[in-house]
């Protein structure tokens, strides 16, 4: 959606293709970044500052400041933008991208319907490989899962006005050391306020990626060794997104964008 408005705004004649659902991830962003992005008005929550910790019960201050994303304010802020700047949209899947004789690409999407372009961009995220073609022989793609929880709870021991970006402290170290060395993982806290957080329980990369029931038992033993009650639930988000792999091949005539292009 960025990319297309932004294409379209460039003078481009722009077409969106792809299904129309809502965002549904809990995204966290650098409030600098967004800010530059003129998307300051879809953040819903900031905190001053980011912490790290490492072993040390002290935290490490990163000095930027980090926001909750409105999933619906995102949204509706990219849709503006495409409608604003003219791109047309078709709501489909894209089936395969192939070339005309005269050089254009050909879309076809569901129910048979082709849509010539003279450049198709490719951002249907990191399963793009039906329509992009990849290095062969590169390093092999690595996966980052996560298990998040948005909870009420009592005791929680962070302060609300910092965001928690990574909690490596071990809080299973004396008993399960082998298995902790083998699938490290750190703790993502986002406090709404003091009673209402976000806790998420990531591993950041593993060869065949670490098990969600896995990261839900560490989640929930770490929040019991901190002294946290958990006494609602809102939401649950499991998270799987592949990290590194092949590059797209250089020499193909669709263009890869985002997560499509590595
Ligand atoms: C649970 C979760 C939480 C995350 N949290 C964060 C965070 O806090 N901060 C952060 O920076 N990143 C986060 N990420 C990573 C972030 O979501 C991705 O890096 C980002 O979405 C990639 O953007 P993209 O537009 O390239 O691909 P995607 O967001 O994956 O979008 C791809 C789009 O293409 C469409 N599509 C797919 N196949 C086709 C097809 N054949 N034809 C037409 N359309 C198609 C899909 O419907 C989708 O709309 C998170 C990811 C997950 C899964």
């Amino acid at each position: 959606l960025a990319l297309a408005a932004e294409s379209a705004k460039l003078g481009l004649n722009v077409g969106l293709i792809g299904p129309d659902l809502p965002f549904t991830n809990n995204y966290g962003v650098w409030e600098d970044e967004f800010r530059d992005l003129g998307l300051e008005g879809c953040i819903e929550q900031v905190w001053r500052d980011t912490v790290v910790y490492i072993d040390e019960d002290e935290p490490i201050l990163i000095g930027r400041a980090y926001g909750r994303v409105s999933r619906h304010l995102l949204h509706e802020e990219l849709l503006r933008r495409c409608v604003e700047s003219g791109v047309s949209y078709l709501s489909s899947k894209v089936e395969s991208i192939t070339e005309s004789t005269s050089g254009h690409r050909l879309v076809a999407c569901e129910h048979d319907m082709i849509v010539p372009c003279r450049l198709a961009t490719v951002a249907s995220g990191a399963a793009s490989g039906k329509l992009l073609e990849y290095g062969v022989g590169g390093p092999k793609v690595s996966v980052q899962t996560a298990y998040g929880v948005e909870v009420e709870v009592e005791n929680n021991p962070y302060d609300p006005s910092l965001m928690v970006f990574m909690d490596y402290r071990d809080c299973t170290k004396q008993e399960v050391p082998s298995f902790e060395s083998d699938n490290p993982t750190f703790l993502y806290v986002m406090p709404m306020s003091s009673t209402r957080v976000f806790f998420e329980e990531t591993c950041l990369a593993s060869k065949d990626g670490l098990r969600f029931d896995i990261l839900k038992k560490k989640l929930m033993a770490r929040l019991e060794r901190l002294g946290i009650q958990v006494l609602k639930t809102y939401e649950e988000e499991w998270s799987y997104i592949p990290v590194g792999g092949s590059l797209p091949n250089t020499e193909q005539r669709n263009l890869a964008y985002g997560a499509a292009a590595s």
